[in-house]
């Protein structure tokens, strides 16, 4: 260290060096049509507002439940496991995969994951100071389960459906994968709701595999920060070891509790973002336009213009154009396999058709 040093050089030289995740943006007016981060655009149930209200002043003094035990038990009946044991709770699945890195992550401890996939992964790591095993897909994004199970890495984060392509791994290769890969395997399942099949089935069977979710998109609490993780008890043991003592506020505890007791309601809302997404896809498809089929709530694809160019330029330019509507969507420049896609959440059906003439307008002009 330098004689006097600086605020910055009395920190971690990895942390020094440390590039930040930068989440999609938030417009703080309420004019945008935000199709950027795959928030759900329908509100959350009912009861959910109705369980906040009846928070009282006098729970908010003291502290809450540390363990926040009726939310686990809750998960753990919701997703049919032997006991509360099998769940874990936390502010967002962020904060769970980031406890998951301190727990299994640092040094040779290395963390591996899919590129492309969530960016956040290797920024956890790196806050970690572990080392990093990237796997690539190539453009059909099918999974390659030989090249993940040899990688080496003593956890994996698979996303499924990943984003931001949409596509699921099927449940059958992530039991290979599980078979053969002798580390820890996480599935963030963060858009699980929305996929045709999960690997929740798999983990009875799979000490070493976990399952993440989330309730910001399919139940419409992003704002209310609401993860979990579904697990052999041995994982969560760990988990309970590194978290805050108290890592789920009072008001997130109930809001859960809440969401989980309405599931006629968001199979309703889940069900309408379904339908949305898939009339997308086809249309988009139909135009020519290279789609994955997508099992999330948000749809990738590769726009062409009126000279039936594509590339990253032209997915820029409607990016930009879509901008300058107050039409968020999300644009990742820096892969091959990203860099002529735009990333598109499913909206509600009003917003959709506001994209969609949008974009015949562009169209039109480019
Ligand atoms: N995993 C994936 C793949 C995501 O896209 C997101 C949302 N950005 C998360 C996890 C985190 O979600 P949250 O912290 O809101 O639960």
């Amino acid at each position: 260290m330098k004689p006097n040093p600086s605020i910055s050089d009395r920190a971690l030289e990895h942390v020094q060096a440390l590039k930040a995740y930068v989440p999609g943006e938030q417009p703080q007016v309420a004019d945008w049509i935000k199709l950027n981060t795959n928030e759900n655009p329908y509100p959350p149930s009912p009861r959910v507002e109705a369980a906040l209200a009846a928070v009282s002043g006098d729970s908010m003094r003291k502290y809450p439940n540390p363990i926040s035990a009726s939310l686990r038990e809750k998960l753990a009946h919701h997703f049919e496991l032997p006991n509360s044991d099998w769940a874990f709770v936390g502010n967002g699945s962020d904060e769970i995969l980031n406890l998951l890195m301190r727990v299994f992550c640092g040094g040779e401890r290395s963390g591996g994951y899919m590129v492309p996939s969530y960016s956040l992964y290797p920024v956890l790591l790196s806050i970690q100071n572990a080392q990093k095993v990237s796997v690539r897909y190539d453009s059909t994004m099918s999974f390659p389960v030989e090249a993940v199970a040899n990688c080496g890495a003593n956890i994996f984060f698979l996303t499924s459906p990943n984003a931001p392509t949409g596509v699921g791994i099927p449940t059958n290769k992530i039991r290979r994968l599980a078979e053969s890969f002798p580390g820890i395997l996480v599935v963030d399942e963060a858009y699980g709701a929305f996929a045709d099949e999960d690997a929740i089935s798999l983990i009875e069977e799979f000490p070493s595999l976990c399952v993440t979710r989330t309730f910001s998109k399919s139940h419409g609490l992003a704002g209310v920060r609401i993860g979990c993780l579904l697990g052999n008890p041995e994982i969560i043991e760990l988990l309970d070891k590194v978290r805050d003592s108290y890592n789920m506020n009072l008001l997130s505890q109930a809001a859960g509790i809440a969401a989980l007791s309405d599931t006629d309601y968001y199979e309703g809302v889940i069900e309408k973002i379904k339908r949305t997404r898939d009339s997308y896809y086809n249309l988009w498809k139909d135009k020519g336009w290279k789609t994955y089929r997508s099992q999330a709530n948000y749809i990738f694809t590769e726009p062409i213009n009126a000279a039936s160019e594509s590339g990253p330029e032209v997915a820029k330019s409607l990016f930009d154009f879509l901008l300058g509507r107050k039409i968020l969507v999300r644009y990742f420049g820096n892969d091959v396999l990203t860099e002529s896609f735009l990333r598109i959440s499913v909206g509600s059906e009003s917003e959709m058709l506001t994209l969609s003439e949008a974009i015949d307008q562009w169209q039109k002009n480019a």
